[in-house]
């Protein structure tokens, strides 16, 4: 097995034999702790029988810990100048492809179409750039890709607020729309050491398990979405001063919004920090009819 590239002394001498310097503005952090690589794909629980996405790969030292535990790796790198490097410094590993683009923008189904379609299972492993982490999540999620579940690095505030549960001040949309479709744990939290160039903020491990279906079953997805993004527009504002103000004609459609919460038992004063997922769900199909016409 070759030398691990997530050490400060490779990882140094890898920068330094390329001239490459860190954008902070592509939310590059590489990390140089081969331990907490290993925990991560221990977390993604990944074999020789499934395949792994990565996102922004850097220099490669997570990506090869995935080449050794899974059977192929997909990695999108948006950071052109990192693909010489990535192909010297992977170069024993034959399972691993870089896709020079930026995952916002790229078909990722077409792409796992053509490389990953003799894998049952695929997980989607990665430190994710920071300042995308949350819509990388929502397009992998939403785009109803054929992954088993996503387990990666991200900014503990986000992981706290995708794990919430009902109740708590991390508790929002966002809570919402990743458990609708996923399990979601946060199984580790990393100290800034790990990172070089350290962040600014505190890191932790999230592990998202897709459901067979929606933990909620809903008239229509994107006014599930429209409601819930809705209700906490502002946290301090009851669910119906919030629900008047953003959705469409609101205002004028008070009474309609009043009998919804009516018809599905949600005090109209309650805060929407306080509402379950089902709450929303029935108070949404409540309200799509009239929304909707
Ligand atoms: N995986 C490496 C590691 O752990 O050391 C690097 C992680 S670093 C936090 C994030 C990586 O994502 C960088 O290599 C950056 O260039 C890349 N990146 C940033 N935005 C991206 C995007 N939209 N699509 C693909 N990669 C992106």
């Amino acid at each position: 097995m070759s030398k691990d590239i997530a050490t400060p002394l490779r990882t140094k001498e890898i920068l330094k034999k390329y001239g490459f310097s860190f954008k902070k503005s592509l939310g590059q952090n590489f990390l140089i702790d081969p331990n907490i690589l290993r925990n991560i794909t221990e977390h993604a629980g990944l074999t020789k029988d499934t395949a792994a996405i990565e996102i922004g790969p850097g220099i490669g030292a997570l990506t090869e810990h995935l080449a050794r535990t899974s059977g192929k790796v997909l990695a999108f790198e948006i950071d052109q100048r990192l693909v010489p490097i990535l192909q010297d410094t992977l170069s024993p590993y034959n399972n691993v492809t870089i896709v020079n683009e930026d995952i916002l923008k790229a078909d990722v189904e077409e792409k796992i179409k053509e490389e990953l379609s003799d894998y049952q299972d695929i997980m989607v492993v990665a430190n994710l750039p920071y300042y995308v982490t949350t819509p990388i999540i929502l397009k992998l999620l939403m785009e109803k890709l054929p992954i088993k579940g996503i387990c990666v690095m991200l900014q503990k505030e986000v992981g706290e607020r995708i794990s919430a549960k009902p109740g708590t001040k991390e508790y929002g949309s966002l809570s919402i729309a990743i458990q609708y479709y996923t399990e979601a744990e946060m199984v580790m939290t990393v100290p800034k050491t790990v990172f070089m160039p350290q962040p600014n903020v505190d890191s932790a491990v999230i592990r998202l398990l897709k459901r067979d279906k929606p933990i909620v079953e809903v008239i229509d997805e994107d006014f599930f979405f429209t409601v819930t993004r809705g209700s906490f527009a502002q946290r301090r504002k009851t669910i119906m001063n919030n629900l008047t103000s953003q959705l469409p004609n609101g205002k004028e459609r008070k009474e309609t919004i009043v009998k919804a919460l009516e018809e599905t038992g949600i005090d109209a004063t309650r805060r929407g920090e306080t509402l379950s997922i089902e709450e929303f769900a029935r108070l949404s199909d409540a309200l799509y009819p009239e929304f909707n016409r």
